[in-house]
């Protein structure tokens, strides 16, 4: 018998936790315990990760009972594009979520065949903007370890939004990356902190679900788990977006209510974009990630990242683009290990950067600047004998410049004072003194 998958929003819940610490005090409930959750998470994860495609089979037939969806696969981004442009019709206004499938993956493609698209999250952001409030969260490390004061538990699945009654709809369509779906029954599951998804679901004309295939889940209890998981691991680096953006905003809410006659149209997209070739390969472990950016909040090097600033950032995001062949490898990685030590499943990221970048240039030849800055032995043994010459050079503006444009590196760089005795004779040295 045909039915309605469900449609849940899972949010911030003061309202819970509230209940779950009196319970606590009251009755002597279990403290929630990060680390035996974090266990639980990641046996969801690999049982994903081992069952992908009968996960995604079993996906297709649930949806396929059910009412007025529209279910199709895209083997990447450009032919998801495609299938939006189609089903979006003449509409050109396109509402995104803040997911790495559709902003960093998919957007660029929905520009090219001709949708502009926008993050509703962004304009929920405005009474955050000014210079008091950026200032504090600017500095990754001023970040408040939320985790530390075990406020971990607050997320919780608050409303169930209704997708196929008829309604007043607004004229443009939703393209929304999910958080986890569950192969069971086809419950869709969102995480969200502002109201910009469950506005999309309700008032878009026309509503996108892209599901990667890492996103769907065995059940509705591991996809509610996953997604709170996301939520509670990644409850910093959302911080980190209340930094202002420079990104185009468009008023959603100021367009005009229409009455639609008909049921809402949905249309289901399982995306792949490479995601099963890295199965049974070394990077599989990137098939256990949540997406929750942890990583992101822990890494000091992604502000600094040269990239359009509204992309969604992490270095598991960074990482699967170049594996993806839409990024280079991940050269401005510092190796610090931050990134593997937040991730609630333990995926070495730095690793598997390492690796990417020697498979990298095992298939493509190293550039002169990429070959010096490759061997610091080198530069250094340079500098030394060219000392105090190179000492006078590196500090040189004219020369810094020089060294800027044609090598890159930034000018305000403090670069070490050479000498020309070395450690060694300097030691000997020292100790017949
Ligand atoms: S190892 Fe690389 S990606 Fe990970 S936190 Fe450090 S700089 Fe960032
Ligand atoms: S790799 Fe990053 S985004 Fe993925 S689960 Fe680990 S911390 Fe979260």
């Amino acid at each position: 018998m045909a039915y309605i998958p469900g449609f849940f929003m899972i949010e911030p819940s003061a309202e819970q936790s509230k209940h779950r610490a009196a319970g606590l005090f009251v009755r002597k409930e279990k403290k929630f315990d990060v680390d035996i959750f974090r266990e639980q998470l990641k046996e969801i994860r690999l049982e994903t990760r081992r069952n992908s495609a009968a996960l995604i089979e079993q996906l297709k037939k649930t949806l396929a009972e059910c009412d007025g969806i529209e279910t199709t696969s895209a083997k990447d981004a450009k032919e998801a594009a495609s299938l939006i442009k189609a089903f979006a019709g003449d509409r050109e206004i396109a509402s995104i979520n803040k997911s790495n499938v559709v902003i960093n993956e998919i957007r660029p493609e929905l520009h090219r065949v001709g949708l502009k698209t926008y993050l509703r999250y962004y304009g929920e952001f405005k009474n955050f903007e000014g210079d008091k409030f950026q200032k504090k969260i600017e500095d990754y490390w001023s970040l408040p370890n939320i985790h530390d004061k075990h406020l971990v538990e607050s997320f919780d699945i608050k409303r169930r939004i209704p997708i196929t009654s008829p309604s007043e709809s607004k004229d443009y369509i939703a393209i929304l990356g999910v958080n986890a779906i569950s192969a069971e029954d086809g419950s869709v599951y969102f995480l969200q902190h502002m109201s910009n998804i469950s506005k999309d679901i309700e008032q878009a004309y026309k509503v996108v679900v892209v599901l990667s295939i890492e996103k769907i889940l065995k059940n509705s209890i591991d996809a509610v788990n996953h997604t709170r998981a996301m939520g509670i691991f990644g409850l910093e680096s959302i911080l980190l977006d209340l930094i202002p953006h420079d990104v185009e905003k468009f008023d959603f809410d100021s367009l005009p209510l229409v009455k639609n006659e008909k049921a809402k149209e949905i249309m289901f997209i399982i995306y792949d974009n490479g995601r099963s070739d890295l199965l049974n390969t070394p990077y599989q472990d990137l098939f256990l990630c949540i997406d929750c950016r942890a990583c992101a909040r822990q890494c000091p090097v992604g502000q600094h990242i040269p990239f359009e600033k509204d992309m969604v950032y992490s270095p598991k995001n960074y990482l699967l683009g170049s594996l993806q062949g839409w990024l280079h490898p991940f050269e401005f990685c510092l190796h610090c290990g931050r990134c593997e030590v937040e991730c609630p499943v333990n995926i070495d990221i730095p690793s598997l950067i390492w690796r990417s970048q020697f498979e990298y240039y095992e298939r493509h030849p190293r550039g002169l600047k990429k070959r010096l800055l490759d061997d610091p032995e080198l530069l250094a043994k340079l500098g030394c004998l060219s000392a105090p010459i190179s000492n006078w050079s590196v500090k040189n503006p004219f020369v810094k410049l020089l060294t800027e444009i044609f090598v890159g590196i930034n000018r305000d760089a403090n670069l070490p004072t050479f000498h020309r005795e070395t450690f060694r004779d300097w030691f000997k040295g020292a100790k017949n003194v």
